[in-house]
């Protein structure tokens, strides 16, 4: 269990006893150096000499300056410092008290009740160590837009797929299609890398194009080799104000061979679909060439069911958030449920995304839930590894 790394970790704890057992068992899961503080005003004398800290180990009830206060001066300076939230305080109000890190800019890696044990330090530990650089990733350099849309012009992006698979069956009905970036330096690269700055530079369009056209050939190349199955798209709000966009999409995958009825675009929700004439319009007419479409990320949007009456939806994704957890979480439990039952009534196939383990799939075959995607089922694949996949998955 002990790491490979030596760690800076302070701990901040205003119980000396806990605090001792806490450095103790750090100690024990490697040659880390550990810093204590009673509270947060020590903790942050400690972060202002410079010190470098790979991880803050944070109690929230403490006497002068609360874990709260330190949360929001973390955020305030923006000290990229990992967070482990420790509290004897009730379930709810540690996961309010990580959302609000959250929204100050804290980089939370995980909350624990106490007392704390030795297995989710180690955990913890184990997640900083995957945030290190991998050999193959510069760090800190970031991709120019230049750089990103010449690799889009070599065809260095690829679609990957994460199969949906149907509840009951088993059987896979449909693939997500994800952008990679197989960059010739830096390994391969997920959208978290370069999909916000194609959106804001307004190019977000030209990746869409290569997903449409690969996803659309992948599909039904499945058809082909006896897999019916459906493939989703993401599409970026910021794409749907040109009115010319259905009609661009539609050409690119009749062109390679798919009918439109064999493809989902997922769209997130969002407060802020600013040209509402033209999304309107696009989703329209995309839905009367047979597209399917669909709410991404239900539940981290805005004005969701707003969006759900005036855009004619087939299908909506319960965000990961409350999917992943939900076996241990009643809060998220009662909201998987609610949200089945709103999609069936609204007529619309309900999907469950980050389903990491038997015991949520279970759950959502109980609450009645139509497919499900996510780890538990397998990550997305490059293309010939998910055709493997597809041969050695249940027949339809
Ligand atoms: P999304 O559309 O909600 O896609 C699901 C994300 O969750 C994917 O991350 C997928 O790899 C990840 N995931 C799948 N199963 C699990 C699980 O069990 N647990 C957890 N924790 N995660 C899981 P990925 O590929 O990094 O994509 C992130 C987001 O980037 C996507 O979220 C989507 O919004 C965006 N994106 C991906 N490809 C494209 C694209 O071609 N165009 C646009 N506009 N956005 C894209
Ligand atoms: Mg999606
Ligand atoms: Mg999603």
């Amino acid at each position: 269990m002990r790491t490979d790394h030596a760690f800076d970790i302070l701990v901040v704890e205003d119980h000396d006893f806990q605090r001792r057992m806490i450095v103790r068992m750090l100690e024990r899961l490697g040659s880390h150096t550990v810093t204590q503080a009673a509270n947060g005003r020590e903790a942050l004398a400690a972060l202002s000499t410079g010190q470098w800290c790979d991880l803050l180990v944070c109690d929230l009830d403490m006497p002068e300056m609360d874990g709260l206060a330190l949360l929001r001066h973390l955020g305030e300076a923006r000290l990229d410092v990992p967070v482990m939230i420790i509290s004897g305080q009730p379930r709810a109000l540690i996961e309010s008290v990580e959302s609000m890190a959250r929204a100050y800019g804290v980089y939370v890696i995980g909350t624990c009740d106490k007392p704390v044990t030795e297995l989710t330090l180690a955990e913890a530990l184990s997640r900083i160590e995957e945030r290190l650089p991998s050999d193959n990733e510069v760090p800190g350099a970031t991709l120019t837009l230049e750089e990103t849309l010449d690799a889009i012009a070599r065809a260095e992006f690829e679609a990957w797929y994460q199969p949906k698979i149907a509840l009951g069956s088993g059987k896979a009905v449909g693939a997500e299609a994800l952008a990679r970036w197989r960059h010739p330096q830096r390994g391969v690269l997920g959208p978290g890398m370069f999909v916000a700055l194609l959106e804001q530079s307004g190019h977000i369009d030209e990746l869409t194009a290569t997903m449409l056209v690969q996803a659309a050939r992948a599909c039904a190349q499945w058809h082909a080799t006896g897999h019916p199955l459906v493939v989703s798209v993401n599409i970026s709000l910021a794409s749907l104000g040109n009115a010319a966009f259905a009609d661009s999409v539609t050409r690119l995958v009749v062109e390679n061979g798919l009918d439109p009825a064999y493809m989902n675009l997922e769209i997130t929700e969002t407060a802020a679909m600013a040209d509402l004439a033209p999304a309107l319009e696009n989703l329209a007419r995309l839905r009367m060439r047979g597209f399917g479409l669909s709410v991404d990320d239900y539940g981290t949007g805005f004005s969701n069911l707003r969006q759900l009456t005036r855009v004619p939806f087939t299908e909506l994704k319960i965000a990961q958030n409350f999917v992943t957890d939900a076996a241990e979480r009643p809060a998220h439990r009662a909201i998987l449920k609610s949200s089945i039952e709103m999609t069936h009534s609204l007529g619309m196939t309900c999907v469950a995304e980050g389903v990491e383990s038997a015991a949520v799939l279970d759950l959502l075959e109980e609450l009645a839930c139509d497919q499900v995607q996510g780890y538990h089922i397998a990550a997305a694949m490059e293309p010939e590894d998910f055709g493997r996949w597809l041969d050695d998955a249940p027949r339809h």
